[in-house]
């Protein structure tokens, strides 16, 4: 791996763990659809309160039942105490803060989600140089809009950056693509199959680095 200046980090399953299931998954039961289709609302609005999602919803599937609108409610709240951090990933992050890199946050999450993090890992938020979230740019992985937006908030090259994250292809793929390097935290290998055959076939990109957990990186990123 070549020197960088700037290590971007994905959060959820690589900084955090939450809910097994998620929120996206919940709402379409509640509802009777797509969780596709969920998570493209409550993903990319910047909506801020149960309220808000409520409305959104309704609006593109038709009105809510009380239940689904209780349980919309219930679920922003115990999403907003959800995450966890994961062991070693906040020491991993302010090491490579205090070692001149400048550090970036890009996440597909949502609100209440996102106040959860903010509580697991303050330290991570406050050493944060930029932050983007799908729900604030309105863009999801794969998409590259956000890596390239997070490259104009660093004001940094994509080759001076290294991007670490668990999913392959919405964090590795598109990083290597637009040019940056890639650490992938394999922490969910059952969930990463398809992407791991298609590395070792050849058909996929390799990561530039692979570690089993988010705590080892710190050894393997190679400093400007
Ligand atoms: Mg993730």
């Amino acid at each position: 791996m070549l020197p960088v200046k700037a290590a971007i980090f994905d959060i959820g399953a690589t900084l955090v763990t939450g809910p097994p299931v998620a929120p996206n998954k919940v709402i379409a039961k509640l509802i009777g659809v797509p969780a596709a289709d969920v998570g493209s609302i409550i993903m990319t609005n910047d909506l801020k309160s149960a309220e808000h999602v409520c409305k959104a919803l309704a609006s593109r599937f038709g009105a809510l039942s009380d239940d689904a609108t209780y349980e919309i409610c219930r679920l922003w709240d115990s999403q907003a105490d959800a995450a966890q951090a994961l062991e070693g990933a906040s020491d991993a992050v302010i090491a490579l803060k205090n070692a001149g890199l400048k550090i970036g946050l890009l996440s597909d999450i949502w609100n209440p989600y996102y106040e959860s993090v903010t509580k697991a890992l303050p330290e991570v938020v406050s050493a944060a140089d930029a932050i983007v979230l799908s729900c604030r740019s309105g863009s999801r992985k794969p998409d590259k809009a956000n890596f390239e937006l997070m490259v104009r908030e660093l004001n940094i090259r994509p080759s001076e950056c290294i991007m670490i994250g668990d999913t392959y292809t919405h964090d590795i793929q598109p990083a290597l693509e637009i040019g940056m390097q890639a650490v992938w935290v394999l922490a969910r290998p059952d969930r990463e199959s398809d992407s791991i055959t298609k590395i070792l076939n050849g058909k996929y990109l390799a990561p530039s680095a692979t570690v089993q957990n988010i705590a080892d990186i710190k050894q393997i990123i190679p400093l400007a």
